[in-house]
């Protein structure tokens, strides 16, 4: 409970509702007896009857009640009633091309739907858009929801509706047939809503959440060092990384040993081949990498080898912090990396 913010930011925050802070605390109300995300709509309470957690389970042990509304129990990202049938059509659905008239007929204000996007996904509807047309055109495989097992099973053009999709996202045809690298395409969904996982029958070589923008630029990076061809699937790497990130979620894992590929830059292979050495429950800042790498005046390079990782939690480029101890970025989100390095500090 030391890592948490100040009182006064947390309050800050759960006045304006602050979704960066989704994840790092939850408010109890104590007139209510009642406990909340800080993204909850329902009415700020006075700050003196505010108590802030660390963890849900903090809030529950301290005798408060999950909000109906927010519903901090629940997965993040589980969307509100509202506008839970456009996520259902939109995901049922993505080659429809979304303009404001399409969301009115349908009894939805685009005012609204963009604000919601904005503050829950920080992106615009339309990229939520794109990035689920790939999810979907992967995820409909396994472990998600029920609209699961249709892609694989109608055989020729799923596959081909799935090319589309990468190329959409890519802007690239991937590799020759007949010469390239098979690269399977999977969905894993984790506390921290659902990730794509990408692995060759020798190792993973992506694993990253569904929602950072950069996903597209990750695939096409992987498309032209690999030479590869993406197939929607899973492979005994797909479910070894798989296993590994539920006893991981569940504490009980601090390292990974499913293999990882990870072609990039001799330097950024360095940076990485690094990342994978820190143990986990702890951090170092990027000076202090640098210096690991025999470069201590490289740091902001070694800043951006960090982000351009393309295996989240495996390479944990989340354990590295400022000098100073302040997070600092993460592509995947700020408060996911404070959620990792807690989950491996043992506080949840
Ligand atoms: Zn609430």
């Amino acid at each position: 409970m030391n890592n948490l913010p100040t009182v006064k930011v947390m309050y800050r925050a759960l006045v304006n509702k602050d979704v960066t802070f989704e994840g790092i605390f939850y408010a109890g109300v104590k007139t209510t007896g009642i406990f909340c995300r800080p993204t909850c709509p329902a009415k700020k309470p006075d700050m003196k009857n505010v108590e802030f957690f660390a963890s849900a389970k903090n809030a529950l042990l301290a005798g408060f009640k999950p909000c109906k509304r927010c519903q901090p129990m629940q997965p993040l990202g589980k969307a509100p009633e509202w506008i839970a049938g456009l996520l259902k059509e939109v995901s049922e659905n993505n080659s429809i091309r979304w303009k404001d008239s399409d969301l009115r007929v349908r009894n939805y204000d685009p005012i609204s739907v963009r604000r919601w996007f904005k503050k829950n996904h920080n992106i615009t509807f339309h990229a939520y858009v794109r990035s689920l047309r790939l999810g979907n055109a992967i995820g409909r495989l396994k472990n998600g929801d029920n609209l699961t097992q249709t892609a694989f099973n109608h055989g020729y053009e799923s596959l081909s509706g799935f090319r589309d999709a990468i190329k959409k996202i890519t802007g690239m045809t991937a590799g020759k047939a007949g010469n390239s690298t098979i690269v399977y395409l999977n969905r894993i969904l984790t506390p921290l809503g659902p990730m794509l996982a990408g692995a060759t029958n020798e190792g993973i070589c992506l694993l990253e959440f569904l929602d950072r923008r950069m996903l597209g630029t990750q695939l096409k990076i992987l498309i032209k060092r690999l030479n590869c061809n993406f197939v929607p699937g899973s492979n005994e790497v797909i479910e070894s990384v798989s296993g590994e990130l539920k006893e991981y979620f569940n504490g009980n894992l601090k390292q990974f040993k499913t293999p990882v590929i990870f072609p990039g830059t001799t330097f950024q292979m360095r940076v990485w081949k690094n990342l994978i050495n820190i143990p986990s429950g702890t951090t170092i800042s990027y000076e202090h990498l640098a210096g690991q790498i025999g470069q201590p005046a490289a740091v902001r390079a070694v800043a951006s080898a960090n982000g351009a990782n393309r295996i989240a939690i495996v390479i944990p480029c989340h354990r590295v912090i400022g000098k100073d101890g302040n997070l600092t970025g993460y592509g995947g989100g700020l408060w996911r990396k404070k959620f990792l390095i807690e989950l491996e500090k043992g506080s949840y």
